[in-house]
């Protein structure tokens, strides 16, 4: 493999991925941490210990979000965020949201070695409750921090009664002193996150970094299928309203929509199935079943919604059966600023980097700061695509490159220079309230 010199301090990063994933720790590489549990306090400490070693004024807000600080030569220029997660699921492995935040970090701390210092001032967030796994309801932090809270989240409740406000309240945090937390309109100018991809997109390029051109919004439904139950030994088939049957049309003709078009990017899912009365001798007469499709492309999702729409229509009519659609969440898939991206390729550039361009399957908090401020991310090679499991694992050398681009990219944004040096590199305008439109 091609070599290049790094800035980061790629061993001072491994060091602190393997202090975390001691916190939480439940087998040889697998890390449970819930958000605003005590293991994710205990890591905010550590994390936050790192933040004030790299220079920053560091505090834990309202919403639990850890953030920390350095100013630029403008103390009120809109600043340059980074960062992610550092609570887990259940069931994890120890990079993802860490690299992210452990990454931001390692920017921050370069910056200070090296004697730069930024035009705009930089921040660093540990965002609380990305994965949304104990309260069913994610990007907790990072939508407190721009004012996309829903009503009612605070009274959410973990599977053994806790609600999200008493979590909260032991953690640090404030539901009182929400308002104070909340960042007005401009205050950051861009927001860049580090992770991995959690799929197999790169392995297979045979490329450790790519660039992140968008997340796709994903549509999900709940659908209902009724027929008509009956002996399985004695209705002739030409007669039978066999719900699961329709079922079974409907999920290989979602296989067939998604992968209509080589190439694209469009994923179609059917991840649970209910059948009733589940018997072996029964005619199904009730199917309940999910729908998960995405795409980067808003246009081409609606055209193959429309087309499922019509398949489960026939297939209903083919089979004797009425159906129902609920539809759960529409979200539209969100860009990547372009003058990130193409500071990100030219960072690449500097490195000699081959890097490929995707979308991102999976949300992350960068999905939440889209609707505040332009937003770019780096994915980071993890193996065979395995995330949300102890299994998950990615280089130290990619995570390196990973940073260094994060750290090269951060420089150019920020337009640090050299304290000692006249000369300074000037900052990208920043754009204040998002380059694109507010969606739901
Ligand atoms: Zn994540």
């Amino acid at each position: 493999m091609q070599q290049h010199a790094l800035t980061i301090n790629e061993k001072r990063m491994d060091h602190r991925i393997a202090q975390l994933a001691a916190i939480g720790k439940i087998s040889e590489t697998g890390v449970c941490r819930l958000a605003l549990s005590p293991e994710d306090r205990e890591a905010a400490e550590l994390v936050k210990g790192w933040m004030e070693e790299a220079g920053m004024a560091v505090r834990i807000d309202a919403f639990g979000n850890l953030i920390g600080r350095i100013e630029g030569e403008d103390a009120d220029a809109p600043s340059l965020m980074l960062g992610s997660h550092i609570d887990t699921q259940p069931y994890a492995g120890r990079f993802d949201g860490i690299i992210g935040v452990l990454g931001a970090i390692e920017v921050v701390q370069t910056f200070a070695e090296r004697g730069l210092v930024p035009a705009v001032p930089v921040e660093a967030a540990a965002f609380c409750d990305e994965e949304g796994c104990r309260f069913n309801k994610g990007l907790f932090g990072s939508r407190g921090l721009i004012g996309r809270l829903e009503a009612g989240e605070l009274e959410r409740a973990d599977k053994n009664g806790v609600t999200r406000r008493e979590a909260l309240l032991a953690f640090g945090g404030d539901p009182e002193r929400f308002a104070e937390s909340q960042y007005p309109p401009g205050r950051v100018g861009a927001f860049l996150e580090l992770h991995i991809e959690q799929g197999p997109v790169l392995e297979s390029l045979g490329r450790p970094v790519g660039i992140v051109t968008g997340i796709s919004g994903p549509l999900w439904w709940t659908v209902d299928l009724y027929g008509f139950a009956g002996h399985a030994g004695s209705v002739p088939m030409p007669m039978r309203r066999d719900a699961l049957a329709g079922a079974a049309r409907i999920i290989v003709g979602l296989q067939e929509l998604a992968s209509g078009e080589p190439g694209a990017p469009t994923v179609g899912t059917v991840g649970s199935l209910r059948v009733f009365p589940d018997s072996r001798n029964i005619i199904p007469e009730q199917v309940q079943f999910t729908v998960d499709l995405r795409d980067i492309d808003l246009a081409r999702r609606d055209a193959l919604e429309a087309k499922l729409r019509a398949l489960i229509v026939s297939a209903a009519e083919a089979n004797g059966l009425t159906a129902e659609i609920r539809e759960d969440t529409n979200s539209e898939p969100r860009y990547c600023a372009e003058t990130i991206v193409e500071t990100i390729r030219g960072a690449a550039k500097e490195m000699s980097l081959d890097v490929p361009e995707l979308m991102s399957g999976p949300f992350h908090d960068a999905l939440a700061m889209s609707y505040y401020c332009d937003y770019g991310m780096i994915f980071v090679r993890c193996k065979e695509g395995i995330s949300h499991n102890p299994k998950e694992y990615s280089s130290p050398e990619d995570i390196a490159l990973g940073t260094e681009l994060l750290y090269r990219t951060a420089l150019k944004l920020c337009g640090a220079s050299s304290s000692a040096t006249d000369s300074k590199a000037a900052p990208l305008s920043f754009q204040a309230g998002g380059g694109q439109q507010d969606g739901p």
